[in-house]
């Protein structure tokens, strides 16, 4: 029988497929002996990150881990993992209702990381999402990091990479988690949804496939409809924007703005290069291209401000999102 090439064995145990570009970086770091002691796997939301941050560590304990960076899946340790339950391998992660990962989570981690294993040589620490570190939790991380112990790792897993301290991420390998061309995209979630999904969707999330099939699942499909619909009648003038703000306030505010910013990215997109794409932003084409452009910018910058006051707090969420929704409207019906 043909054996496996060392490829297709590392796709079947790979937690995804577009996972394998990063793990045969990996991998020939660890051929060469030159596994390092920290990681940042970084790279935007709706990638698995975490679950492969998981997978790794279980080929790290691994007892029979094979010559290439693959776990066996049979031995103690990796039934150990596969119940969740090694001793060798710590998950930092915020504690329940907590935004933050504390000092003392990443003291305890760092204690732990000085002890002997208990089975097989290396101890595993996950720290997830890195960047909601405190300062204080990030220094003190630092310190283990300038004098790490043999045979440890630790894997910093963010989708902020850029918000941590410059000396942390100097500090370990950086290595980013792609997004996979929106082809294979396309096909993964036609395999996992049992149907295709539209160039719009996989834009609006990112071409991330977890994230495009969380979104498919869910219930995009009305809120697209409400966009539209909520939208059309603005640019047109046709609706009291007030009503609009106080339907949207309380409804899935933060998905709609996120919608809204990728709207606007098109429509603007669509507007300097005068053609109309695939994604048609919603408004028609004569409306987008009449705009004018830097009012959509500056709508656009209001969008991107509105998303992180409304995260912030509630306050006044209405008369907020009417603000907004009236530099939308200025922006679609100033002429160019
Ligand atoms: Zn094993």
């Amino acid at each position: 029988m043909k054996q496996p090439s060392k490829s297709e064995s590392a796709m079947s145990t790979l937690p995804y497929p577009w996972h394998e570009s990063t793990w045969q970086q990996l991998d020939r770091s660890w051929q060469a002996q030159r596994f390092p002691h920290a990681l940042l796997l970084h790279g935007v939301p709706g990638l698995g990150k975490f679950v492969f941050a998981q997978w790794l560590a279980h080929t790290l304990l691994c007892e029979h881990r094979q010559q290439s960076l693959l776990p066996c899946g049979e031995c103690a340790s990796c039934k150990l993992n596969q119940a969740g339950s090694h001793p060798d391998l710590i998950v930092v992660r915020p504690e329940e209702d907590k935004t933050q990962i504390s000092v003392d989570q990443i003291r305890t981690a760092n204690e732990s990381l000085t002890l002997t294993s208990t089975r097989n040589g290396y101890r595993v620490a996950i720290i997830e999402p890195a960047h909601q570190m405190t300062i204080a939790a990030a220094n003190s991380l630092l310190k283990t990091l300038e004098e790490p112990s043999a045979n440890t790792l630790i894997i910093m897993v963010s989708s902020q990479s850029g918000s941590l301290l410059p000396t942390l991420r100097s500090r370990c390998q950086q290595l980013g988690m792609l997004v996979p061309p929106v082809e294979e995209t396309k096909h993964w979630i036609e395999q996992q949804f049992g149907k295709s999904v539209s160039n719009e969707l996989l834009g609006y999330a990112g071409n991330a496939p977890l994230r495009a099939l969380e979104i498919a699942q869910g219930s995009y499909e009305n809120l697209r409809q409400s966009m539209i619909l909520g939208l059309e009648s603005i640019t047109k003038g046709s609706t009291d924007i007030a009503q609009v703000a106080q339907a949207w306030a309380d409804d899935h505010v933060q998905e709609r703005l996120r919608w809204l910013e990728y709207w606007l990215s098109g429509a603007i997109r669509q507007k300097i290069l005068r053609t109309v794409d695939s994604f048609t932003p919603v408004i028609d084409a004569e409306t987008i291209l009449g705009a004018n452009l830097s009012a959509m910018f500056r709508a656009l910058d209001k969008i991107r401000e509105v998303t992180e006051q409304l995260r912030r707090t509630s306050l006044q969420r209405e008369l907020v999102l009417m603000s907004l929704l009236m530099r939308i409207q200025q922006s679609m019906q100033a002429k160019a």
